[in-house]
C-alpha cells in the first residue's frame, strides 16, 4: 500500500483557501426552488470540480408535482443533476454525493456569511457547501497521490436534497448500483460525531374539498373543509408511536378566507418519520383509513399527495465494517470518531436503500443547520478533507469491505 503521509501534508495548509471558496457559494443563494441561483451555483462548481475529472455530464430531471395552498396541482422543474466522472475504469468505484440547495429561499434575510472566530456563518456554509469543498480537497489529494490509479469517482450533484431529493432519487438510486461505495457530505455534529442509523422519511399533502355556502343563510348545508382538515390532522398526529420511533408530525394547514363563508378547500401537510419499511407499509395504511373515516364523517373529499421518499438506514454487517474503517482513519488523525442514530434524513438513505454501503456526514463538523444561526467550524475543513482522503486511500485498496 503506498504512504498515506503526502495526503495528510498535501492538505494540512488548505484552511483559507477552503474557507473563502464556502463563502463565495454560500454568498450565492440556492434555496431549492430558486433555480436561478442554484444554477449559479452549479457553474461554480463545475468550475471547481472539472479539472479533476474525466467527463461532465448533466442528467436533466422529471418534473415533480407541487400541492399549491390552494389545493391546485403545479409542475416544477429544477435544474438537471451535474456528474462528474473520473476514471470510471478503476476497480473500486465510489459514489460521491452532495446537493447545491439549500432551505433558505429567496426572500431569506439569511443570505451572506462572514467569520466570527473559530466558526464560519452562512446559508448552506455546513449544509452542505462547505461539504462540497472538503469532497473536492480529498479528491484532489488523491488525483495526486499514488492511490489514483486503484480508485474512481463519479461525484453526483443534485439540486433538491433539501425538499426530499424528488426528481434525482431516481438518478442516485441509479448510480449506487453501479458503485461499491458511496460518500455524502452532509455535516457531522459539531462534535464530530456523525450520523449512524437514519430513520425513513415522507411528506404528504392532503387536499380537501368541501362545499361553499354562506355562514348566515346557509351554514347547515356547507362542508367545512378546514375542520376537515382539522380532524384529520388529529387522527393523522394519533399514529405517533414514541416507543417504535413513529412520528406524524403536521407540518401545515392552509385554507379558508372570509369568516362568514363556510370554507370548500383546505390544504394539510405532514412528514411521517419510520425506523423500519414495515412501519411505512403499516402507516400507509393508516393513512387511507384515517382520510376514509373523515370523508364519512365530513362530506368531505380527501385527495392523499405525496409518499416515502427516505427509506429508513438500518446498519448491517457492512455499514459497520465501513463505519469501523473510518474509525481507524480517524485515530490516524488523532481524532475520536463516533457514530450516532438520527431521526434526521439525507442521500445516504437512498444509496442504502439501493444496496450502497455509505458514509453520509463525511462533510465539514457544524451546527443549527436549517436556522438563521447555522454555522461550520472552521478548524474542521482541513481535518475532514484529511479523513476523507485516508478513507479513500483506503477503499482503494479494498474490492468489497467485507469481501
Ligand atoms: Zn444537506
Amino acid at each position: 500500500m503506498p504512504s498515506e503521509r503526502p495526503l495528510i501534508d498535501r492538505l494540512k495548509d488548505r484552511q483559507d483557501i477552503m474557507v473563502a471558496t464556502t463563502q463565495m457559494l454560500s454568498d450565492i443563494n440556492s434555496g431549492s426552488y430558486n433555480t436561478h441561483g442554484i444554477k449559479k451555483v452549479n457553474h461554480a462548481l463545475v468550475d471547481i470540480f472539472s479539472p479533476l475529472c474525466d467527463k461532465h455530464i448533466q442528467i436533466p430531471t422529471a418534473p415533480t408535482s407541487i400541492v399549491e395552498d390552494d389545493g391546485t396541482l403545479t409542475q416544477f422543474h429544477s435544474e438537471p443533476m451535474e456528474i462528474f466522472s473520473i476514471r470510471p475504469d478503476a476497480k473500486v468505484q465510489v459514489l460521491c454525493t452532495g446537493h447545491s440547495d439549500t432551505v433558505f429561499p429567496k426572500t431569506s434575510d439569511f443570505q451572506t456569511s462572514w467569520i466570527e472566530g473559530n466558526v464560519l456563518r452562512g446559508p448552506g456554509v455546513a449544509d452542505m457547501k462547505g461539504g462540497l469543498i472538503v469532497l473536492y480537497h480529498a479528491l484532489e489529494a488523491i488525483h495526486h497521490s499514488d492511490f489514483r490509479d486503484d480508485i474512481g469517482f463519479t461525484i453526483a450533484l443534485s439540486p433538491d436534497e433539501e425538499i426530499g431529493s424528488p426528481a434525482s432519487a431516481k438518478i442516485l438510486s441509479e448510480l449506487a448500483k453501479q458503485s461499491d461505495f458511496g460518500l455524502t457530505y452532509e455535516p457531522a455534529l459539531s462534535d464530530g460525531t456523525l450520523a449512524g442509523a437514519r430513520k425513513g422519511s415522507g411528506n404528504f399533502s392532503i387536499v380537501i374539498k368541501g362545499l361553499s355556502t354562506h355562514a348566515g343563510r346557509d351554514f347547515f348545508s356547507g362542508r367545512n373543509a378546514i375542520t376537515a382538515a382539522a380532524r384529520v390532522s388529529i387522527l393523522l398526529e394519533s399514529l405517533s408511536h414514541e416507543a417504535n420511533g413513529v412520528s406524524v408530525n403536521i407540518g401545515k394547514i392552509s385554507g379558508g378566507g372570509a369568516v362568514n363563508v363556510v370554507p370548500d378547500t383546505a390544504v394539510c401537510r405532514f412528514n411521517v418519520r419510520t425506523n423500519t419499511i414495515e412501519q411505512q407499509t403499516m402507516i400507509s395504511t393508516e393513512i387511507q383509513r384515517c382520510i376514509h373515516e373523515v370523508m364519512h364523517q365530513t362530506q368531505c373529499q380527501l385527495s392523499l399527495h405525496g409518499g416515502f421518499n427516505r427509506p429508513p438506514k438500518n446498519i448491517n454487517k457492512q455499514q459497520q465494517d465501513m463505519f469501523d474503517l473510518l474509525k481507524i482513519c480517524g485515530k490516524q488523525l488523532d481524532l475520536d470518531i463516533n457514530f450516532k442514530p438520527t431521526g434526521g434524513c439525507c442521500e445516504g438513505n437512498n444509496l442504502s436503500a439501493a444496496g450502497l454501503v455509505n458514509i453520509d456526514t463525511l462533510g465539514v463538523r457544524g451546527g443549527k443547520i436549517h436556522s438563521d444561526e447555522e454555522f461550520a467550524c472552521i478548524d474542521s475543513f482541513v481535518e475532514r478533507a484529511q479523513l476523507s482522503a485516508l478513507l479513500i486511500a483506503k477503499l482503494s485498496q479494498h474490492k468489497k469491505i467485507n469481501g
